[in-house]
């Protein structure tokens, strides 16, 4: 066998209490500002396919349903809040927006195990409305590389303002979220080194992720939504 097989999960995450926020309005315009926060989250997960992955390579090369109770946790939680003005900023369609903010947080995440010399498993990660929307605020994660079609996901949703959750992947959390949030701007600064530095052209797993999970200018939007962080 020269695969592995990896589940897709469904994820939707609620903030239930804010610790604390800080903003940071961009010095270029006076529009755009972002912010970032940690606090008390509510993570309702559910693995609903399934995605054969072949060793070395990545490359996903089968991919079929599953139909798995839901599971929710109560834990901990970083996020970013990418505000609308950002990213109508950016020159890029919407579902190249929405690649690249799943290749930013691909990125984010990597850089956060380094920093936090934890494993990839112990982070959670998804994207979800800010504030959540009447329609539940619902994320694709882990599910780079499937047919989002054949599970019948939604993909085309354009988030308003959307936040990039790195949440404890434990009930209760395991303190990861303060660490990171006080570390925002390396964070940002490391994940900005990490995909500029990579050589590939339009993503691999070293940077924003599969190539094969993303738009073609998924990496360019990751790079545009991170100056823009920075700014
Ligand atoms: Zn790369």
């Amino acid at each position: 066998m020269n695969y592995y097989t990896d589940a897709v999960r469904y994820t939707q995450v609620r903030v239930l209490e804010v610790a604390a926020s800080e903003s940071a309005s961009s010095s270029s315009s006076l529009t755009s500002s972002t912010s970032h926060s940690h606090g008390d989250v509510l993570v309702r997960s559910q693995v609903v396919g399934f995605k054969k992955i072949k060793f070395f390579t990545n490359e996903t090369i089968g991919d079929g349903k599953l139909d798995l109770p839901e599971n929710e946790m109560h834990t901990t939680s970083y996020w970013i809040t990418l505000e609308r003005p950002l990213l109508e900023s950016l020159p890029f369609s919407i579902s190249e927006r929405q690649s690249g903010m799943f290749g930013l947080l691909y990125a984010l995440e990597s850089v956060a195990t380094l920093l936090l010399m934890c494993d990839r498993r112990d982070l959670g990660t998804a994207i979800g409305e800010n504030p959540p929307s009447l329609r539940e605020s619902v994320a694709l994660s882990e599910a780079k590389g499937l047919n989002p079609a054949s599970l019948n996901l939604p993909r085309e949703t354009e988030f308003f303002e959307p936040n990039l959750y790195l949440f404890d992947a434990y009930p209760g959390g395991i303190g990861f979220s303060e660490p990171l949030f006080r570390a925002h701007d390396v964070l940002m600064q490391k994940t900005r080194e990490l995909i500029s530095s990579c050589e590939c052209e339009q993503g691999c797993p070293s940077c924003v992720g599969p190539a094969e999970g993303l738009l073609p200018r998924a990496k360019e939007a990751a790079l545009a939504i991170l100056h823009g962080l920075c700014a």
